[in-house]
């Protein structure tokens, strides 16, 4: 599996047909997207490219009441295979992000997403070289090595003006978040507005080295 070659066409080629390849490849029910649902480029163009593909959210317990309102209007009008992950059973609300971000970050999203990929042969992210320095090299089509899984960012190429042709060409909505200054959006005691042209992953983790969740690292 970990000597799979990608075809040359999926870095240069329209993002659906990186998820068609990817279903033709693996298979319909060993093919995952995870969402964060800042937006919503990724899932509707995946439940178009593929109808009936799953799409995961992992539910930290701390996404934005704006994220969730987002998430069941996109699930409804787009008619998505949803299934929301949760932490563990033993894992509740607590302080641990005030004290600890990796280890808030590992039972709260690390976990869940090994869970949400197990029996997967394929993982298709939001992921793009425009979203900051970390993603500047992201790849289309690449193997995780340490989760034995391809790894898929059909979005990898695109910038941000390309995201918003697409949310026009397509009269997608946005997350509430966006237009008060949200770029970037994850866990909210995470996550502060940037102001116009700064850093937009500049609002994640404030006051803190942490760039990354650890999902895409
Ligand atoms: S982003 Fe913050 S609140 Fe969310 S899981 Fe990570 S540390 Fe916890």
């Amino acid at each position: 599996m970990s000597l799979i070659s990608f075809p040359a066409a999926l870095e240069t080629g329209h993002p659906a047909d990186t998820l068609r390849w990817a279903a033709d490849q693996f298979g319909l029910d060993r093919l995952v997207v995870t969402a964060s649902f800042e937006d919503a480029v990724l899932v509707h163009l995946a439940a178009t490219a593929v109808p009936g593909i799953e799409i995961v959210l992992l539910d930290t317990q701390y996404l934005f009441a704006e994220t969730k309102w987002f998430v069941d209007e996109l699930a409804k009008k787009l008619d998505l295979n949803l299934h929301i992950i949760h932490p563990l059973s033993n894992i509740q609300p607590d302080n641990l992000w005030q004290s600890d971000l990796e280890g808030c970050c590992n039972v709260r999203k690390v976990e869940p997403l090994e869970r949400a990929l197990a029996g997967n042969r394929a993982w298709v992210t939001g992921v793009r070289r425009a979203d900051g320095p970390t993603r500047a090299n992201a790849p289309v089509a690449s193997f995780d090595i340490g989760r034995n899984i391809v790894k898929l960012n059909p979005l990898a190429a695109y910038s941000d003006d390309d995201m918003a042709l697409y949310v026009q060409l397509h009269d997608l909505p946005a997350n509430p978040l966006t237009e008060r200054g949200y770029p970037s959006i994850g866990c909210w005691p995470c996550t502060r507005p940037v102001a116009a042209g700064q850093d937009k992953r500049g609002g994640r983790w404030v006051g803190s080295a942490k760039t990354e969740c650890g999902l895409h690292l």
